[in-house]
């Protein structure tokens, strides 16, 4: 006879039985087999977990050699077993040992069985283990069969998940589900934290999986889905997401797969063979992360997210659950686990308790990370499935300076940590003693030392670093934080509060810089095939310059009776400068006619970013008040390699020769035409960075603020003239064989210098 004896949803109410028996886990995995083996008329039946070694250890069997469980071990890159752990995917083959794939272990006596069908055991879109089938018999397994099984294997994926069976493991060989893993992803905001893991969004731990009564469940999960889409509907129309702009279009891709036949044919299939709906539910978002991490299509990914996300809601809605803990909630050292989240979101969680971040998605310059940087939370980006890896409470390190996340770290992973913290925390405090020294190198030049900020949130740090000023202040952050336009009322009222914290010390505001990778989700965004090399900064400003008026008026009325210093970013040409500041004085000549109290100064500088302007440096110089490098942008430039794409990131270096001598001829034009340069970019706050500059001249640097404590010590242990000797010598005449970092690098050991 074919079929599964008594359909799936028999076998699931007697597993249920069984799961609730008092035996022993052996016991319970033994009765297990036999029951899956009897429903699906197999002769076979074995289960097979995945250790912390990535091996597969056979659990139970029915029908293979009894001898053989928890003997028999088989490699993750072994027979079929290893292929459907390996693949995440169902096999299902009438001919085994036809399969290229086909291996057999002589002590199970598994060769006189033909058709095979195995399962993955999956969790959140983990394998678990693997549930097998097998018949003498070249029998094809049915859809239907394929479904019972992986239903099947659910029940088993709760059972290991538990940690039940870890009481049959021999030590070392656990079930993979708690094991130790070191994942890595992208650094996004510096620093170490030790913690324990809250899920953003939290997985909800399903108890009852197994329907009473499937028509009720069909009704919970048609309810459900109502209520989901009425949501999406709402939220469409309100009015903040009605105009146009990328979170509606995020919400109307959610909307058309809540309507999909595809998907909520799916969860009803899934209803169908006995699962309560919220199980129903799990089932299909289960398989949809398994397919989501084969996917490389990035556009499919991203749909497949989509669903992921929708299941995720759905699930909350059966449960009645919300999102995020509150604060009162939160562990002491909370390390947050999300998939992705918004500004506001991480914002909301209490930052006395919260010390790193962790997402699966995220980019050095989402809003998220930028959030995260000002408020020292260490994040890292880009970990594939992070929540899926981890449970509330699991301890975690994050490293956000490797972009490693180490879940579960064994004692001494910990210990090495805690101990890399510790060094941190007394290198911290020794630069705390810098604080209100000023920074004069050992030959007795001084050094300008001053930040780059752009949020509220940015402004204690000066303070708290003694900088002598904020070297570069990002005004296109609030615009990117914002859900719409800031107007002209909110930018005054940042810049009022900058310049109010500041106090005597100065602030350099740079007018908007948005387009490129920095969009703002609410302006509709401009096809262009290079966006880096497209409209965007001042190219955006001078066409659209209703938006610059409006910044520069909000700038000149917040910097009243004090000194305003304002800088255009990726000029090109030194016309893009005067028409800049042609609108600023236009701007200025509205206030007087209206009778405001000017700005007491008003310095006008250009940033240098684009190496076009190397070669107008006479007349560019004869027009600015100052000049700042922007050697982000630049060194991406100079040697056309984008700054954000990993593949060319580490191509070249900025501490290299070409660089330099751009730099160099910078510096002596502008000191030879009296105009005080500074550089904000992120060469300054790299050790042998700020090196090489001051040894070419450069006397004053815009920093990140976490490398303020270390910059200033290394320059105050420096002496400047021999430095300059030795990078001068390094860069004129013909190029060494030696590059210039390692130049750089033996002379700092050789001086003593901690680089
Ligand atoms: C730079 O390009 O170096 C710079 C300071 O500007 P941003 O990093 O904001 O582009
Ligand atoms: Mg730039």
């Amino acid at each position: 006879m074919r079929g599964t004896l008594g359909g799936p949803r028999v076998l699931l109410r007697r597993l249920r039985e069984v799961m609730a028996e008092p035996v022993s886990a052996q016991e319970r995995l033994d009765k297990i087999v036999v029951l899956i083996a009897a429903n699906m008329v197999a002769e076979v039946c074995s289960v097979y977990v995945l250790r912390v070694d990535g091996t597969l250890e056979l659990y139970a069997t029915e029908g293979l050699n009894r001898q053989a469980v928890h003997q028999t071990v088989i490699g993750a890159n072994e027979g079929l077993v290893g292929l459907v752990a390996r693949e995440a995917n169902a096999v299902n083959l009438s001919d085994a040992h036809a399969h290229p794939a086909f291996s057999y272990r002589p002590e199970t006596g598994e060769e006189i069985y033909n058709s095979f069908l195995g399962v993955p055991i999956l969790r959140a879109g983990n394998t678990l283990g693997v549930l097998v089938v097998q018949n003498r018999a070249q029998r094809t397994y049915s859809e239907e069969e394929v479904e019972a099984l992986q239903t099947t294997a659910m029940v088993l994926a709760e059972m290991i998940a538990s940690g039940e069976l870890s009481v049959l493991a021999r030590p070392g060989a656990e079930p993979a589900v708690r094991r130790p893993m070191l994942v890595t992803g992208m650094p996004l905001s510096e620093g170490i934290a030790l913690g324990h893991v809250v899920l953003h969004e939290p997985r909800i731990v399903i108890t009852n999986f197994i329907a009473d009564d499937m028509q009720k469940e069909m009704d919970r999960l048609e309810e459900a889905l109502g209520t989901l889409r009425s949501e999406l509907d709402s939220l469409l129309t309100r009015g903040d997401m009605a105009a146009g702009g990328e979170h509606r279009d995020v919400l109307e891709a959610y909307r058309m797969f809540a309507h999909d036949r595809g998907w909520t044919r799916k969860l009803h299939e899934a209803v169908a063979t006995g699962l309560t709906a919220e199980a129903a539910v799990e089932r299909v978002e289960s398989d949809t992360r398994a397919r989501m991490m084969r996917q490389t299509d990035p556009y499919l990914r991203e749909r497949l997210h989509d669903l992921d996300d929708l299941a995720a809601r759905l699930l909350r809605q059966l449960i009645g659950k919300g999102h995020a803990p509150t604060k009162e909630q939160l562990p002491e050292n909370a390390i947050l686990v999300a998939r992705n989240m918004g500004p506001a979101a991480l914002l909301d969680y209490d930052r006395s308790r919260l010390r790193g971040l962790v997402l699966e998605e995220g980019a050095p310059t989402s809003h998220v990370t930028i959030v995260a940087r000002a408020l020292g939370i260490a994040a890292i980006g880009q970990i594939e499935n992070a929540s899926g890896f981890v449970d509330t409470g699991d301890a975690v390190i994050v490293d956000g300076i490797t972009g490693e996340m180490h879940i579960r770290p064994p004692p001494d992973i910990e210990n090495a940590y805690k101990e890399k913290v510790r060094f941190r925390a007394r290198r911290q405090a020794q630069y705390r003693e810098l604080r209100d020294k000023p920074c004069v190198t050992r030959d007795g030049v001084e050094i300008k030392l001053l930040l780059n900020a752009g949020l509220l949130v940015d402004l204690p740090h000066v303070a708290e670093t003694g900088a002598a000023g904020i070297g570069l202040f990002r005004t296109e952050l609030q615009f990117m934080v914002a859900a719409a336009f800031p107007r002209t009322a909110e930018q005054f009222s940042l810049y009022q509060s900058v310049l109010d914290a500041a106090g005597d010390r100065s602030v350099t505001f740079r007018t908007l810089d948005i387009g490129g990778d920095k969009v703002l989700p609410y302006m509709r965004a401009v096809e262009e095939e290079n966006p880096a090399m497209g409209w965007r900064a001042i190219r955006l400003g001078l066409d659209r310059p209703g938006l610059l008026r409006s910044q520069m008026r909000a700038l000149l009325r917040a910097a009243s009776g004090r000194t305003l210093k304002v800088m255009f970013p990726m000029l090109t040409a030194v016309e893009e400068f005067d028409r800049a500041k042609q609108l600023l004085e236009r701007e200025l000549t509205h206030l007087r006619r209206h009778g405001h109290i000017l700005p007491e100064r008003i310095d006008i500088g250009a940033m240098v970013e684009v190496p076009s302007l190397l070669f107008q440096l006479d007349e560019l110089l004869e027009r600015v008040d100052f000049l700042s490098i922007g050697s982000n942008d630049l060194v991406q430039f100079l040697y056309a390699a984008d700054r954000g794409n990993a593949l060319v990131a580490d191509r070249f270096d900025s501490i290299s020769v070409p660089v330099m001598r751009a730099l160099r001829d910078i510096f002596d034009k502008s000191e030879a035409a009296g105009k005080p340069i500074t550089l904000c970019g992120e060469l300054a706050s790299k050790p042998l960075g700020a090196l090489a500059l001051v040894a070419l001249g450069y006397r004053s640097l815009s920093l990140t603020p976490s490398a303020l404590g270390p910059i200033k010590s290394l320059l105050m242990d420096m002496d400047t003239s021999k430095a300059a000797a030795v990078v001068r010598a390094a860069i004129s005449g013909r190029m060494s064989k030696t590059p210039l970092r390692e130049t750089l690098a033996q002379f700092a050991a050789a001086e003593g210098l901690q680089y």
